[in-house]
């Protein structure tokens, strides 16, 4: 029986982090080699957003390119990280009744890999995400998140991978220094305010964070991953924070920790 493996939210940002040595990606490196090591991961990515459940089933998954305008580098990056066909097996039967389609053409989106490749440079802990259903409420994302906790007791890493305030609206794309956003700030300290203080209820209807949610979650999809790794702690557990910051002034690194 293996120890308890914490669950673990990263914001991922912009898809050049996969390339960047700064202090987030620093911060993902620190945490692969000093967490236990993992028999595997099960990854829940912004970017795989469809109208099902499924989970990638394949030995080989193939590393997706998924975002446009980026340099050449960028789409040259390979993380061949194997698959594990008996974890999305274990991940169906922990979700049953619910049906997880065996996805066979997915594979590992950037959300996945441009932390990945810092978490554990060799590709070598094999790796299976789980989509997100994008017809499905909040609350139907931390229900799932809860029934797969005990993955965390059988070796397997379960890691979030979004933004807890994503605008790219407001987004520095020009690459100059902008301080964060206010109302960023604001919503960004109240998501950990309720993530201390245990409270699941305002998380998973972060509408009643009011304003600033509407323009830190303009759309579901980055804060959604942060929903699983909350379902999938244990109440009491200790929670931190070991990455931080604002990129681009609408956009948060922020990483949450449980166990
Ligand atoms: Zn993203």
């Amino acid at each position: 029986m293996s120890a308890r493996l914490p669950a673990l939210f990263l914001g991922h940002g912009s898809p050049l982090n996969a390339l960047r040595a700064n202090p987030w990606t620093r911060a993902w490196s620190a945490l692969g080699a000093a967490l236990p090591r993992p028999r595997a991961v099960l990854a829940v990515s912004a970017h795989w957003y469809v109208p099902a459940t499924a989970v990638t089933a394949m030995a080989t998954p193939r590393t997706i390119h998924d975002f446009g305008g980026f340099p050449r580098e960028l789409y040259e990056v390979r993380y061949p990280a194997p698959g594990e066909a008996t974890l999305a097996a274990r991940v169906q039967q922990l979700l049953a009744p619910l049906a997880v389609l065996a996805d066979h053409s997915w594979g590992l989106d950037h959300g996945t890999w441009s932390v990945l490749r810092h978490m554990f440079p060799q590709a070598d802990v094999p790796v299976v995400q789980l989509s997100i259903d994008e017809t499905r409420a909040a609350a139907f994302h931390h229900e799932l998140g809860a029934r797969l906790r005990p993955l965390r007791d059988e070796g397997v890493l379960i890691l979030g991978s979004g933004d807890v305030v994503h605008n790219l609206h407001a987004y520095a794309w020009g690459g100059h220094p902008q301080e964060p956003y206010d109302w960023a700030l604001r919503f960004e300290a109240a998501v950990r305010a309720r993530l201390e203080a245990g409270e699941h209820a305002p998380l998973i209807d972060y509408g009643v964070l009011g304003k600033d949610a509407l323009l830190s979650v303009p759309t579901p999809e980055h804060y959604l991953p942060l929903l699983y790794v909350l379902g999938a702690s244990v109440a009491g557990e200790p929670v931190t924070f070991p990455v931080e910051g604002m990129d681009g002034g609408s956009v948060s690194m922020l990483a949450v920790r449980f166990g």
